[in-house]
């Protein structure tokens, strides 16, 4: 059943939160101890799933809308198999944790913007509940709460595999060109609404592009240290 697209609920989802707030030690260190080697282009992800919280067709999903978002971004983005150096882990989790100070409708958050390694976390219930899935956690509900792999229609599958690429994607720009601002339209906007989220063909709006290029030229151009 398609989810109906109602106008109220159209703001007020906090897409994301790239701050020192989300540093929080011991969740998923990424591979400590590997060196990140920034100017070594294409941009590679390492998408996470450790509670197996997607069915594989939205897994799919995800990587497909990262991919299609950057492709005009002319940085070559690629998921990886195997974390590694230089590869930005980006990791799901059935809630953010409660320790950490962002909104509870938050869905992703990007640590490492400014130094230090690089990782992207997102939350399931955040997104679920961003799309209005009935079966969406309730906010608050602990995160080590027992996840299951719920068998979703085709439809949910696809809106929750996107709605997730999207946020994956707009949280890989801090990441990787952490001079773009938040933009008034496009996946930069800080908040996306459930259509943002959804909607066909929705991507980087012209600014974005911009920094994106940039970023993509920088990490083409030779280490010069
Ligand atoms: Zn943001």
């Amino acid at each position: 059943m398609r989810v109906r697209f109602r106008p109220f609920l159209l703001s007020g989802i906090l897409l994301a939160a790239s701050g020192p707030a989300a540093g929080s030690p011991g969740l998923h260190p990424p591979e400590p101890g590997l060196p990140e080697v920034p100017g070594s282009g294409p941009l590679r992800v390492r998408f996470y799933d450790p509670y197996r919280l997607l069915s594989p067709e939205a897994h799919d999903w995800l990587e497909k809308e990262v991919v299609r978002a950057f492709g005009a971004s002319e940085i070559g983005l690629t998921f990886v198999g195997r974390g590694g150096p230089g590869v930005i882990p980006a990791t799901l989790y059935p809630e953010l944790p409660g320790r950490w100070d962002v909104a509870p409708e938050t869905i992703g958050v990007a640590i490492g913007v400014h130094g230090g390694p690089r990782s992207i976390f997102l939350s399931l219930g955040a997104a679920e509940r961003a799309l209005g899935f009935p079966l969406a956690r309730r906010q608050g509900a602990p995160a080590t709460a027992k996840p299951s792999r719920r068998r979703l229609p085709g439809s949910q599958s696809r809106r929750l595999g996107v709605a997730l690429g999207r946020v994956l994607a707009h949280e890989l720009v801090h990441t990787v060109a952490p001079e773009c601002p938040h933009t008034r339209n496009g996946l930069m906007a800080e908040r996306l609404s459930r259509r943002m989220l959804t909607a066909p063909g929705v991507g980087f709006d012209a600014l974005a592009t911009r920094h994106l290029r940039l970023a993509a030229a920088g990490m083409a151009a030779p280490e010069t240290g």
